[in-house]
């Protein structure tokens, strides 16, 4: 989830006091990295997929799910290689917000040859494994987006109250403390923090999915903070306890990261919906597909009155194109402080839109601060930069180089649910993949205005979005002046008259490149599934679970997912990869491919 420094972290009251320092320090640390590392070319393609799984325990005999705590048991063991010997490690572990959640990578980042794309999903099998390996018998861990009773009594494993004194790190109702990620203090400081300079408990509500047996009005006893037909959650972890699939690409010079950052910012939304498999919250059916908003929620540090003046919270989607000559589609205005905008102009020689992004994040208060990393040289470090930066999260973000290292600058793509097999993440990251080497092979552009993909960021949260809305997208991708217009995922993804698809480009593309056959095999699988989501053949996540629930014999179409229920549609996922769904999967054999069982060589060095 970020920068993880060690050290005392400050409370808000002590963080407050050093804001102004951390932020000018930060803009002068991000000047002296532009300025060292602006004109660094000929970085190879490299690039990424980060999984973020659940770890979940079965109780068979009374049929009951809860989410385990054990991350902080497991990650030693599981980064045990890596501290060894990080160059050959296969996979790397981190935390995430959740005492129940591990994020992991491949060991070493992928290249530019199409035989990496075929070991994606062996990665990925490895790393389940690694996992899996370290749990009990009736634990599992699993790649599901959120924990469908995540806040209901007793669903966290060993069993916690939560705690709604002064004293609780959330001092959510629901939501108990033990449950965010107890071994970096990083994660409950930002909580606190987040909390403290809001003001007020977080306060997330989610329209509930109406059925023929839901109350109306929908209201939930002893719970005076919720609307009326909304499911209300009050914490952090209701949002950042979710999981997502992330890309990160290293570029070969700023200017290909600039230009890939704007080229995938439309593709945002799209990718959301394509990907959405958050239906549930709390115990709820909900009327949304994806996490996106509740995470925004669950982050929005902003006071009441500066709502009205900073549009969104600092978990949202991007405000800004990078590249220069894609600021005709900057339609937003954006805010900043002029002194910070002026010092990256004048003392960096930043381009105007760059110099805005930068600033635009930096309008946010630092909330996690640790008294070890008050005072930087800013020739050398980048903390303060990377504190602002880190806890900006937006659907993509933009990376300079680390100080001192080899890496390249670099761009993460971020909007993506989780998906629950190996088989779908792997094909969901392959595509993006693809259509990176896509524009940057026939010089594609796909902005629009910056205010036409937040209307589509909204759009492809609702439910079943995928089938039903329809999404501003460029008619020409090769036109530098195109026009847009209101196309359906399948329009954009499988193509109209007079539209190609990104199908197409990928396999124009792929035609051009010389690709081995198994790769080719495996590719064509994954667009497949890419293709048939967009055209309705095979569901989202977020459909197939709310159809399990809805037709399990124990619902009672009052939108609320049981224990039972719960434990059921876990239990099902759990078995996913040896009992195939038609409906999730299409027709693909989740066993077809050798390669995909043994790690190959390439990962093993
Ligand atoms: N889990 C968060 C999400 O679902 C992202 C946290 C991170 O930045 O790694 O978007
Ligand atoms: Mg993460």
């Amino acid at each position: 989830m970020g920068l993880l420094s060690e050290g005392s972290p400050l409370s808000w009251e002590e963080t407050k006091k050093w804001a102004n320092h951390v932020k000018t320090n930060g803009i002068e640390q991000f000047i002296n990295l532009y300025k060292r590392l602006k004109d660094r070319q000929g970085d190879s393609l490299k690039w990424g997929d980060e999984v973020e799984y659940l770890i979940v325990k079965f109780d068979h005999e009374n049929k009951r799910a809860t989410v385990s705590l054990r991350a902080n048991e497991m990650l030693p063991i599981l980064r045990e290689p890596e501290n060894q010997d990080p160059a050959s490690a296969k996979s790397l572990w981190r935390p995430e917000y959740g005492a129940y959640m591990v994020e992991g990578t491949p060991g070493c980042p992928y290249g530019a040859l199409p035989v990496h794309l075929n070991i994606v999903e062996a990665n990925m099998k490895l790393r389940r494994k690694e996992a899996q390996m370290l749990l009990p018998p009736n634990e599992m861990v699993l790649s599901v987006a959120n924990f469908p009773r995540l806040g209901c009594p007793g669903f966290t494993f060993p069993e916690y109250n939560p705690d709604t004194s002064e004293k609780g790190v959330s001092m959510s109702r629901f939501f108990p403390d033990e449950a965010i990620f107890p071994g970096h203090p990083r994660f409950a400081t930002l909580t606190r923090n987040i909390r403290s300079r809001r003001g007020s408990k977080i306060d997330i509500q989610i329209p509930v999915f109406v059925d023929k047996n839901t109350p109306r009005p929908f209201v939930e006893a002893g719970v005076p903070e919720q609307k009326e037909d909304m499911i209300y959650l009050d914490a952090m972890g209701f949002g950042m306890g979710c999981c997502c699939l992330q890309v990160t690409f290293q570029a070969s010079s700023i200017a290909e990261a600039l230009k890939l950052y704007d080229n995938l910012t439309p593709l945002c939304p799209i990718m959301l919906a394509l990907t959405a498999a958050t239906p549930f919250y709390r115990g709820y059916i909900s009327d949304v597909d994806c996490r996106w908003n509740i995470i925004a929620a669950s982050v929005d540090c902003r006071r009441p009155e500066e709502r009205s003046v900073i549009r969104k919270s600092r978990y949202d989607s991007v405000d800004t194109y990078l590249s220069e000559e894609n600021s005709e589609y900057n339609d937003i205005p954006l805010i900043y402080e002029e002194p910070h905008y002026q010092s990256l102009i004048t003392e960096g020689g930043i381009d105007k839109s760059l110099a805005k992004h930068i600033a635009h994040l930096f309008i946010r208060d630092p909330v996690s601060l640790f008294s070890e990393k008050i005072n930087q040289d800013n020739k050398k470090d980048s903390d303060h930069f990377e504190n602002i930066q880190s806890t900006n999260w937006q659907t993509m973000r933009f990376k300079p180089p680390p100080p001192e290292s080899s890496i390249g600058w670099r761009v993460e793509f971020r909007p993506c649910e989780v998906q629950l097999t190996d088989f779908e993440n792997a094909a969901v990251v392959c595509f993006v993949v693809l259509l990176t080497r896509v524009v940057l092979t026939y010089n594609l552009h796909f902005m629009i205005p910056i205010s036409k993909v937040d209307e589509n960021m909204k759009n492809a949260q609702k439910r079943n979005a995928i089938a039903t809305e329809k999404f501003w997208f460029r008619n020409d991708l090769q036109n530098k002046t195109a026009s847009y217009s209101l196309m359906t995922v399948n329009e954009i993804i499988n193509g109209k008259e007079g539209f190609p698809g990104l199908i197409t480009l990928i396999q124009n593309y792929l035609n051009s490149m010389d690709v081995d056959a198994d790769t080719q095999c495996t590719l064509q699988q994954y667009l497949c599934l890419i293709s048939r989501r967009a055209k309705g053949d095979v569901m989202t996540a977020a459909k197939w679970m709310r159809e399990f629930v809805t037709s399990h014999p124990k619902y009672s179409q009052d939108s609320v997912i049981t224990e039972e229920i719960n434990y059921d549609l876990l239990q099902r996922i759990a078995t996913l990869s040896e009992n195939h769904s038609s409906t999730l999967l299409g027709n693909i054999d989740p066993n077809r491919s050798k390669t995909q069982d043994n790690v190959p060589e390439i990962l093993t060095r």
